[in-house]
């Protein structure tokens, strides 16, 4: 029997709540494959700095070399926004996925029938939007060198290079082969050189998938035309920041940020992770939403360990959990048959799990 070694990440907040409803799940379905997981839990976040003096302890990052994927709740929370930044459990995340390579940001945003009421948009616009924004995670201007601030100026540097953006696109058109194949590039290049370069260097790339569809599009129009017509994307190829804006606008489509997954991989080991924080503001309370990290745990199944069926049966349980009207409080107000905990959604998903096979 396969044993996979998980490294969990439950972090700050509503880390623990969550990460421990996906483990149930990801339990669940390994109790009808032929495989078994060996969990290690590794410290991150505000509460690693509470015992260690350091957001990312060394032991973490060997920890999670080892592990055969990751699996990671979220951080931070007020106790520790005003301690120095290289102190804060931000910049431990920051320096986490560098540490471990993972270049690419995988976030689907997917509308769920029985949900299309949940988004701040009418649901014909949304109904049917399945689209995946494949992100650059770990250059552009959150990394750029140089930067700083004094009392009067504040900087930072926009830089991509020619291989970080080769690599980002190959991933962008490797899943769009997968999907409808189509790639839409967003990009500021009629303002920024860095721009330029990208859009170069993607159509160059485009051109070994004969197969994809590229397009361009300015950052400042998509951001418009995701909320006009979010069906017309596919895959949405971006850098880091206009990533980071656009997947959560992107999630907004879908009707709560306590639904959408994330995947951050390279070409070592995958970081699979909710796509919101710590939401400090209901930690506790049992009413965070799962869904997100169970299906980060889908996709951690799927990219990292190939297990494809077992991937389907949580997707399929996600679905059945909403079709059969369970909802936790973010999403009471939606056709709600009954509110669950945390905790009761995780066990109603996993009980579906093991009953569905698609
Ligand atoms: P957030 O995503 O934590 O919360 C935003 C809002 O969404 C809150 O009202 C919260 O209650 C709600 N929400 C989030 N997840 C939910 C879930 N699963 N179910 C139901 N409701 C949910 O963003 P924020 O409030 O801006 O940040 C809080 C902390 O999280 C900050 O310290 C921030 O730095 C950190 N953060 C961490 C990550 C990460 O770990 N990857 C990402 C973003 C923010």
């Amino acid at each position: 029997m396969k044993n996979y070694r998980i490294a969990l990440i439950k972090g700050d907040g509503i880390g623990p709540e969550i990460i421990d409803e996906a483990v149930k799940v990801l339990d669940a379905v390994a109790s009808c494959e032929d495989f078994d997981f060996q969990y290690e839990e590794l410290l991150m976040g505000g509460c690693a700095y509470d015992v260690t003096g350091d957001p990312l302890p060394q032991e973490t990052i060997n920890g999670s070399m080892n592990s055969d994927a990751v699996l990671f709740g979220a951080i931070g929370g007020e106790k520790w926004d005003n301690l120095p930044r290289e102190k804060r459990p931000e910049s431990g995340l920051l320096r986490f996925r560098k540490e471990l390579g993972v270049y690419a940001n995988l976030r689907p945003a997917v509308v769920y029938d029985e949900l299309v009421n949940a988004s701040s948009l009418k649901p014909e616009i949304v109904q049917g939007v399945d689209l995946m924004v494949v992100r650059e995670l770990i250059g552009g201007i959150y990394f750029g060198e140089p930067k700083g601030r004094d009392e009067n100026r504040g900087f930072n540097t926009m830089v991509y290079t020619r291989d970080e953006i080769v690599r980002i696109a190959h991933q962008a058109f490797k899943i769009a082969m997968t999907r409808s194949k189509r790639v839409c590039s967003i990009d500021k290049a009629n303002v920024l050189d860095v721009s330029q370069l990208w859009r170069d260097v993607v159509t160059e790339v485009a051109a070994e998938y004969p197969e994809v569809e590229l397009s361009h599009m300015y950052v400042d129009n998509a951001a418009m035309q995701l909320i006009r017509d979010p069906k017309q994307f596919d895959v949405m190829l971006t850098g880091n920041i206009f990533g980071d804006i656009l997947s959560d606008e992107a999630s907004m489509l879908s009707g709560s940020i306590g639904l959408l997954p994330s995947a951050s991989v390279g070409s070592k080991i995958g970081v699979y992770e909710p796509i919101h924080g710590s939401a400090p503001d209901i930690a506790g309370q049992g009413i965070a939403n799962p869904i997100a990290t169970i299906s980060s745990a889908s996709m951690m199944l799927r990219y990292a360990l190939n297990e494809n069926d077992a991937a389907d049966r949580i997707d399929a349980a996600i679905k059945q959990a909403l079709v059969e009207g369970y909802r936790t409080q973010d999403l009471a107000q939606f056709d709600a048959k009954e509110i669950c905990s945390t905790s009761e959604m995780g066990s109603i998903i996993a009980n579906y799990a093991v009953k569905c096979t698609k």
